[in-house]
């Protein structure tokens, strides 16, 4: 049994905590701390009416490394798992460098000033993390995260090379809102405004953002467009899977969040760059975020489901051709929000949150360094996501993609 500590108390670090406490075979105390503690003390209260499991709360500010390190030093915990966001990757990983601590997220870090989310950041940490004897995995979400261990499993035991990829995600969720992210708005808009770009002959190939869609069936959903864009996995993708001769990222979005966020982009309420307002600068990306719903509480609301996965085809392990492969998880919103109090894109997340802290105090994967989830064993990663709540099923396709 172990300690973890987590940091952040959203929507995703919700459904964490809750499956790390239905699992305290695996996580022992799990102590949970963010910036605002009232958040924390809501999960604990829900973990301790739902599962009567403990979770110790505090309060931090994880870009203040000095506090961070002392808050590790005083929980002792032997992961710190950073469910905050992606602008604290950098400093949570100093303090658990300092502290001698392994380190997991779910999402790479992106400069506050430059929406660009690279892994270049974090893969520079990679001979300190060696050197001190710690590990860090990145990236064990659903997109990335489950997506690459998906890729990696069809890789072991289906295909021999991946010649091309390509990773769907679908929300066919409907909060009722006019509109509204379904993860942390800042870090969503960011990442859906800036120009796709999608891997093709060994570089990357760029176009506007939302211009290329195809429509695409999805099982559970029903046909949805799929729009184009870049996704932080097809960086560790490219590298990790260096046949691949395409690999694309497609998300699925309605008109209506198209036209609201045209119209916001149009009347610059996107912008990240600092605008005066009454006398003190602020950024209108943030202070939209602050004024639309919280991914968190659209839980109650949501009803549909997710279907996220991926399409890969190469040549055949056994010899038998070229072979296409489609590999998913379906996730209801409304089972997911029964089971942990919150909507299947946190649950989607947080889950394999949980799994990937698992593999790593139960020293399935261990390492000295720095890793993504490609160079890890699948098997017991997919083992675990069918019995904690994101069972995973793959059919062959009789041919590959035609968009
Ligand atoms: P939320 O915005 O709901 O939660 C983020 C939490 O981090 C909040 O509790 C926030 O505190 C806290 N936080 C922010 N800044 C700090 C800080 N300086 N110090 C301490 N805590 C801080 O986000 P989500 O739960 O939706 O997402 C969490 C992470 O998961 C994000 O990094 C997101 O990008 C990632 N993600 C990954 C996915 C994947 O599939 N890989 C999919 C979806 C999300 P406060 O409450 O005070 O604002």
């Amino acid at each position: 049994m172990s300690t973890v500590l987590v940091i952040g108390a959203g929507g995703v670090s919700s459904v964490c905590v809750h499956k790390m406490a239905m699992n305290t075979g695996i996580f022992g105390e799990i102590h949970l701390a963010s910036r605002t503690r009232s958040k924390c003390d809501a999960i604990a209260a829900s973990v301790k009416q739902r599962i009567g499991a403990e979770v110790k709360t505090y309060e931090i500010d994880a870009e203040e490394v000095p506090a961070m390190v002392n808050l590790i030093r005083k929980v002792n915990p032997s992961l710190v798992v950073n469910l905050a966001l992606p602008y604290q990757d950098l400093p949570i990983m100093d303090a658990c460098m300092e502290a001698g601590v392994n380190y997991l997220d779910t999402a790479n870090y992106e400069p506050k000033d430059e929406a660009k989310f690279e892994y270049h950041w974090q893969w520079a940490y990679h001979d300190r993390f060696k050197e001190a004897g710690l590990m860090a995995l990145l990236g064990s979400g659903f997109d990335p995260g489950v997506t690459s261990v998906f890729t990696m499993w069809l890789k072991k035991h289906k295909l021999k090379t991946i010649r091309q990829l390509d990773i769907l995600d679908c929300n066919g969720g409907d909060h009722g809102q006019h509109f509204a992210t379904n993860f942390n708005p800042e870090i969503n808009i960011r990442e859906v405004t800036a120009p796709a770009r999608h891997w093709e002959n060994g570089q990357w190939v760029e176009t506007p953002a939302m211009q290329v869609k195809t429509s695409f069936d999805f099982e559970g959903v029903g046909p949805k467009n799929a729009y184009l864009m870049y996704h932080e996995e097809l960086e560790s993708l490219a590298k990790f899977v260096p046949e691949l001769e395409r690999a694309r990222f497609w998300m699925t979005f309605g008109d209506a969040y198209i036209t609201h966020l045209t119209v916001l982009q149009n009347v610059g309420m996107t912008s990240i760059d600092p605008i005066k307002y009454q006398g003190r600068e602020i950024i209108p990306l943030q202070f939209l975020a602050a004024v639309l719903p919280k991914p968190e509480t659209l839980g109650e609301t949501t009803k549909g489901k997710t279907n996220i996965g991926c399409i890969a085809t190469g040549e055949a392990l056994n010899g038998s051709g070229e072979k296409t492969f489609y590999i998913n998880n379906i996730c209801d919103h409304e089972d997911a929000f029964a089971e942990t109090g919150n909507q299947a894109v946190s649950y989607t997340t947080g889950v394999p949150a949980m799994i990937g802290s698992a593999m790593m105090v139960q020293g399935i994967w261990k390492g000295d360094g720095v890793f993504n989830m490609e160079q890890m064993d699948p098997d017991p990663y997919m083992d675990m996501l069918n019995a904690h709540g994101l069972p995973w099923q793959v059919v062959e396709l009789d041919r590959p993609v035609e968009f």
